[in-house]
């Protein structure tokens, strides 16, 4: 029986944490998997975080906190984005929630009106479309191809303007390409977004801070930009703080009001432990961010190296997140034993179930010529996932 609602329905399942899942179960069969699968830092939690979480248990944080998260987590929240963007919010226009995740999902549940569009440049992070339908929208998505580094040009973005658009989803660092906008590419794509001063851009930065190109930028921070922009952000990725689900949006205050009135009547505010620990996350001492960063950066140039040795693996070099993107599109049509492959995601199953490298097909990304493979993991995997997968391609013919 299928009784779930048509909204379910057309919803499809997230192929990153399917892919994990995967992986995941192979390897509780003692299958040497190794997991390039899911997007999340390999470090552990820097300590004085957790101390602070600890604390906060024993300071009997185990209440309901307000909806859009306690006081100390909103102001160290504005004091981040004043002291690392020049950005200048008040508390009430940050509202926190269950990762950023959720911070995505309640400004297109509290923006979209059914068939309004929303511009998503593809390749795009696979949740983002499926949110879209969630909340009743038509997800519109701009191809930009590894030739562009996988960036859109004003041009591109100003042909896919309807009067029925609503929102624009950007994220840089990019999940899955790795690429960053430059302030200046931000300043050229405002431009035309000046003229339809009724788009909302979605800015997600959950990368911020795993940036190789020493400078992050937001379109928040382009002149005329602020009052028509959601900020995405979260602790997630620079904190290695995964499993927290800490996240938030600075916006607008009629946007916060109105997911604040959503949140309200969905899931309330964030774990309350969490938010103490994220709000020492953002006011405590930064080196661990960049030392994270550096074992990021060290990475990236060892598998870029690595995977540009694969024939017929054709790789753009990442300025941030901890992706790669290769195209793989060259083997499709090849077989090996009884399996012939036709799509990214049969290539990501054969990698998979033949090299036992886990990675995720570019179709859910709306790229079907890659795959996505995460670099966050040791050195020693990398070198080793790299191996198989230059062995075991060699097979298809
Ligand atoms: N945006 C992007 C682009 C991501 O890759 C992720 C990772 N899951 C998120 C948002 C959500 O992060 P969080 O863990 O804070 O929910
Ligand atoms: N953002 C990560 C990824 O893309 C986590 C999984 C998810 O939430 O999709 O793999």
């Amino acid at each position: 029986m299928n009784n779930l609602s048509q909204r379910l329905n057309r919803l499809q399942p997230s192929a990153t944490l399917a892919m994990s899942q995967k992986s995941n179960e192979m390897k509780a069969r003692g299958i040497d998997i190794i997991n390039m699968s899911i997007g999340e830092p390999d470090f552990n939690t820097p300590e004085p975080i957790k101390e602070a979480a600890k604390k906060a248990i024993d300071d009997n944080y185990s209440h309901y906190s307000p909806v859009p998260g306690y006081p100390v987590l909103r102001n160290a929240i504005v004091d981040k984005l004043k002291r690392e963007n020049d950005l200048d919010y008040t508390p009430a226009q940050i509202l926190c929630s269950n990762g950023a995740k959720q911070s995505v999902c309640n400004t297109l549940m509290a923006l979209i009106n059914d068939e309004d569009e929303v511009i998503i440049p593809a390749p795009y992070w696979v949740s983002y479309p499926q949110m879209v339908k969630l909340a009743g929208g038509n997800p519109i998505s701009i191809e930009a191809t590894i030739e562009q580094d996988f960036k859109i040009t004003p041009a591109q973005l100003e042909a896919a303007i309807t009067p029925r658009t609503k929102a624009l989803i950007l994220c840089s660092p990019s999940n899955p390409t790795g690429s960053v906008y430059s302030f200046e590419e931000l300043t050229g794509l405002a431009e035309v977004l000046k003229k339809y001063p009724e788009i909302i851009v979605l800015s997600d930065e959950i990368y911020e801070h795993i940036n190789y190109t020493g400078r992050h930028a937001s379109i928040a921070q382009v002149p005329g930009m602020k009052d028509n922009t959601v900020i995405i952000n979260g602790v997630s990725k620079a904190y290695a703080m995964t499993g927290w689900r800490i996240g938030f949006i600075a916006a607008p205050e009629w946007i916060v009001k109105g997911c604040n009135k959503l949140q309200g009547q969905y899931t309330s505010g964030p774990c309350s432990v969490s938010q103490i620990a994220a709000a020492a996350a953002f006011a405590g001492d930064q080196q661990c961010v960049e030392k994270m960063r550096q074992a990021f950066e060290h990475r990236k140039d060892l598998i870029v190296s690595l995977a540009k040795d694969i024939p017929g693996f054709e790789v753009n070099m990442p300025d941030g997140a901890f992706y790669i993107f290769p195209k793989v599109s060259s083997y499709f049509g090849k077989s090996y034993e009884t399996r012939t492959i036709q799509t990214s995601t049969d290539f990501a199953m054969f990698l998979l179930e033949v090299a036992h490298v886990a990675s995720v097909g570019g179709d859910d990304f709306g790229s079907p010529d890659c795959i996505r493979l995460s670099y966050a993991t040791s050195e020693e995997n990398i070198r080793e996932a790299m191996k198989r997968i230059r062995e075991t391609v060699a097979h298809l013919k």
